[in-house]
């Protein structure tokens, strides 16, 4: 048997620890919380991980394509093997991401849903039960209570707002409370901090899904998560051109454990797509405070209007959750969902008349999207606890004139 066929697939075998952290390109090798040695957020994401290449100077970090690299003896080489086992563009954002998120350490995947496989990989075994929300991603849902759920995995959908029916769902069994806040479709907000202390207090591991929030926007694990994901193809990317997750990861232990199953499952991203991940999270913040401005007016004029029944944003005072949000989170994010007043009907020819806002699934880039979750990104709950109102319409609003935004949005409504 050749070292590639080796049974267990690791490449990285002969090197110890089993699944060594890349190289640090900067500073120290636990990226601290803002104010630490590598600097404030926006620093962090220009230059964390990308330092000028040694060999060129290139200001960019370069797409590193090259699948093995040259060893000077067995095991003694500049911190990189195998392709699947670690890669530099790759092992740049890991670190970048790892900083602005403050976690010990963090893993690129292929995507979003690799990305939670993995999590729930490592937490669960059959017989364990993980507490979902009432609102989530319905790939999450179908993840758990399809493929997991297969496997002897049982899993309760809760309101996580409330902490006396958290606990009392919190079983011995249960290994994994998962949220996502603001929550996707429906814009809700979940107290991290409270959570937190109710999913530790019944021996639960927290796991909280970033996507709409951001890094910038808020930090889970300064607030008691223990590990975050990411579908990087969101605002991470933030251009509607790359497919891609990521899991933080609050301690070495849980970070070991998730670059153990990052190597065994093999669902990396490649190097191009790490690049333009990268690339994404340098104007992460000057793009996030954007979307949270037009969102806010785009909310303000939904609000007033007599088509719409209900408008579903964290940063609207009549939010349920809005003192929650204005204390977790920087700003109210670019994510805005409201009730047609005329239900499933109208919120459908909503979504189709609108000129802007694309109809199509996704979210976090710098265009503008319309949808209708119960029939598109949701479809997959209908039946369940989670099944999304047939009158929902789910806005990501974008990066164009917000006098342009408000105007097509007021003609598809009226
Ligand atoms: N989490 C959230 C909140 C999402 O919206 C999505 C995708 O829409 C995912 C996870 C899954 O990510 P991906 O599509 O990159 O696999």
């Amino acid at each position: 048997m050749t070292r590639d066929e080796n049974v267990s697939g690791n490449e990285s075998e002969a090197s110890t620890p089993e699944h060594p952290r890349p190289p640090g390109r900067t500073g120290p090798e636990r990226p601290g919380p803002e104010g630490a040695v590598s600097g404030k957020f926006e620093t962090r994401a220009i230059h964390a991980g990308q330092p000028a290449d040694p060999a060129t100077g290139a200001v960019v970090t370069p797409i590193s394509l090259a699948t093995t690299f040259a060893q000077d003896a067995v095991g003694k080489h500049a911190g990189f093997e195998y392709g699947r086992t670690g890669n530099p563009t790759r092992a740049a954002l890991e670190e970048c991401l790892a900083s602005l998120e403050g976690a010990a350490r963090g893993l690129a995947f292929a995507s979003g849903m690799a990305a939670e496989d993995a999590v729930l990989r490592a937490l669960v075994r059959p017989g364990d039960h993980v507490v979902l929300p009432l609102d989530a991603y319905g790939g999450t849902f179908r993840l758990v209570a399809r493929v997991y759920a297969e496997q002897g995995v049982t899993w309760s959908a809760v309101d996580v707002t409330d902490q006396d029916a958290l606990a009392a769902a919190v079983t011995d069994r249960t290994r994994v409370v998962w949220v996502e806040t603001p929550t996707n479709p429906a814009l809700g907000v979940v107290d991290i901090a409270a959570v937190a202390a109710t999913a530790h207090a019944g021996g639960a591991r927290l796991v909280v899904d970033n996507t709409f929030a951001t890094p910038y926007l808020q930090q889970p694990l300064a607030l008691g998560a223990d590990l975050v994901v990411h579908s990087t193809t969101k605002y991470l990317g933030g251009h509607s051109d790359t497919v891609g997750g990521f899991v933080a990861a609050a301690d070495d232990v849980l970070g070991e454990q998730i670059a153990f199953l990052q190597n065994s499952m093999g669902a990396v991203p490649g190097p191009f797509d790490c690049y333009l991940v990268l690339r994404g999270i340098k104007t992460l913040a000057v793009r996030m405070d954007r979307h949270c401005d037009n969102a806010d007016a785009v909310a303000a004029m939904l609000d007033a209007h007599p088509a719409v029944a209900q408008v579903r944003y964290p940063g609207l005072a009549s939010h349920p959750g809005h003192e929650v949000a204005a204390r977790q989170m920087r700003a109210f994010g670019g994510m805005v969902s409201f009730l047609a007043a005329g239900g499933e009907e109208a919120a459908l020819d909503i979504v189709a008349r609108t000129e802007i806002f694309t109809l199509a699934e996704s979210l976090g880039a710098v265009e503008s999207l319309i949808e209708h979750p119960g029939r598109m990104t949701h479809a997959s709950a209908a039946g369940s606890p989670l099944e999304v109102d047939p009158a929902l319409i789910r806005l990501s609003v974008g990066l164009e004139s917000v006098d342009d935004l408000l105007a097509d949005l007021e003609r598809a409504l009226a």
